[in-house]
């Protein structure tokens, strides 16, 4: 392997820089321009060991660090590895990074360290996916999906749904081979039954990618309801600071205010809005126009009732007209509420966002909502490439189950299972192109 090497930190000045070196030569290279404060050579450091020294241009001081030595295949890269720990300025790390250049390393490019742990078979590309994406986590919920698909169940489950489909073709090729034997497997109910099964596993998967885009991105939530039902409130009351501002003349909120709110695994992306209803001011009309475009492209309605006012038919026409979206009504001012609740197909939380009380009810209708966050045990598909495999698999199986069923030559299901085998086996990078690898990689910043 060529020896490669970047800066691994921010291009920024910080408390520590850390550069990279991987390959054949990383150790040789390394020692070329460290100098250990106990005279300890490079070469003879066992891997997970590391050296306090300094680091010299010629004989010109340039930084004092400490060295770390990963031996093959132990290391991120499976490949011989060195990082070097020095001050984090930005011309220091240039400076260093330009020595190993002069000694013999080549520029990594952007991923190329991930991408060789990938080759060197330390991770499946699938794992490789989540590394980017525990990187690229803001909050909880995006780290522990990463951190699931990293931990290889992800992949664990690609590979059993593979491994269904090899026995299948294994079992036909046999038949093929040998038209007098049928294996049972291939009984046409059994056959079917058992690809409709993989089928629906595969299906499950590619729904709650959408489901995990939810816990991993925060989901897109519009506050509305009458004017005066409490939206602000809410948004104060959910986002736990007075944001919006709270009064008693209707139309207050002209426009829309957003703000990320956290509650449980779920991240909501708020938009107060203006409310609905008629208005004669332009502004204030302008506003609630607006309330219904954040509707239109909200994926989560929190639909908000004045509990004391009571449920009325501007309510009815404004939930019929989303009865396809995602949507929660808050039941709000229960505190001063004498109407009784509604019969309507929506979940209902009764709460008072002015006395900041309704957190539980209200996280339990999210959950009948949206759904539970990913566990290990279930984890969810992490990269848009993944779910468009999956649903290319699916389509594939569809197709067998309907060449089965039309009694269609072997050799047709054999290609089309085969076909749904290339699509799994892509997911992991068993059975992928350069480009598919390309693509996967050059989304990773230099130096991962
Ligand atoms: P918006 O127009 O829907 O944004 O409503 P606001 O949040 O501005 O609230 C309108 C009025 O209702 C204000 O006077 C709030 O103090 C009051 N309000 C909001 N939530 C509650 C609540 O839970 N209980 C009570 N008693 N009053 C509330």
């Amino acid at each position: 392997m060529t020896t490669i090497a970047a800066v691994s930190t921010p291009n920024a000045i910080g408390g520590l820089g850390v550069l990279r070196i991987s390959g054949d030569d990383a150790i040789l290279v390394a020692e070329k321009i460290f100098r250990s404060a106990n005279s300890r050579r490079v070469s003879d450091m066992a891997g997970y060991t590391c050296s306090y020294g300094n680091i010299y241009d010629d004989n010109t001081f340039v930084d004092d660090v400490v060295l770390t030595v990963f031996r093959k295949p132990n290391s991120y890269t499976g490949d011989d590895v060195v990082e070097i720990s020095c001050h984090g300025g930005i011309y220091i790390c240039k400076k260093i990074l330009s020595l190993l250049y002069r000694h013999g390393a080549k520029p990594a490019e952007a991923g190329e360290f991930t991408r060789r742990a990938f080759e060197n078979g330390k991770m499946s590309l699938s794992q490789a996916e989540a590394v980017m994406q525990a990187i690229h986590a803001e909050g909880e919920a995006a780290l522990q999906e990463a951190n699931y698909a990293r931990s290889g169940k992800l992949s664990a489950q690609m590979r059993n749904a593979l491994q269904d489909i090899t026995a299948i073709l294994s079992a036909l090729a046999y038949w093929m081979d040998d038209p007098e034997e049928s294996p049972p497997e291939l009984e046409p109910a059994l056959l079917t039954e058992t690809i409709r099964k993989l089928c629906a596993r595969l299906s499950t998967m590619a729904e709650e990618y959408e489901n995990g885009r939810v816990f991993r991105e925060g989901i897109r939530t519009a506050l509305l309801g009458r004017p005066n039902a409490g939206k602000s409130s809410v948004m104060n009351w959910l986002s736990g600071f007075k944001r919006s501002i709270v009064t008693e003349i209707p139309g207050t909120t002209r426009d829309v205010v957003t703000e990320q709110v956290k509650l449980g695994d779920y991240t909501l992306l708020l938009a107060d809005t203006a409310g609905i209803r008629t208005a004669t001011d332009r502004i204030e009309q302008i506003g609630i126009e607006q309330s219904y475009l954040e509707a239109e492209s909200a994926q989560l309605l929190l639909y908000v009732v004045d509990a004391a006012v009571g449920f009325c038919d501007e309510d009815q026409v404004f939930l019929d007209r989303y009865s396809d979206r995602k949507c929660i009504v808050l039941w709000n001012k229960i505190d001063i509420a004498h109407a009784s609740l509604p019969q309507i197909d929506v979940p209902i939380v009764p709460c008072a966002a002015k006395l900041q009380q309704g957190d539980a009810a209200l996280l339990d209708a999210l959950r009948r909502v949206l759904g539970d966050a990913p566990t290990e045990q279930r984890p969810t598909l992490i990269t848009e490439r993944q779910r468009v495999l999956v649903l290319s698999a699916v389509d594939f199986l569809q197709n067998s189950i309907r060449l089965i069923e039309q009694q269609q030559p072997l050799d047709m299901l054999y290609e089309t299972l085969q076909s749904a085998a290339l699509s799994l086996g892509e997911i992991d990078g068993d059975l992928v192109s350069d480009s598919v690898i390309n693509g996967v990689f050059e989304r990773f910043c230099v130096g991962k």
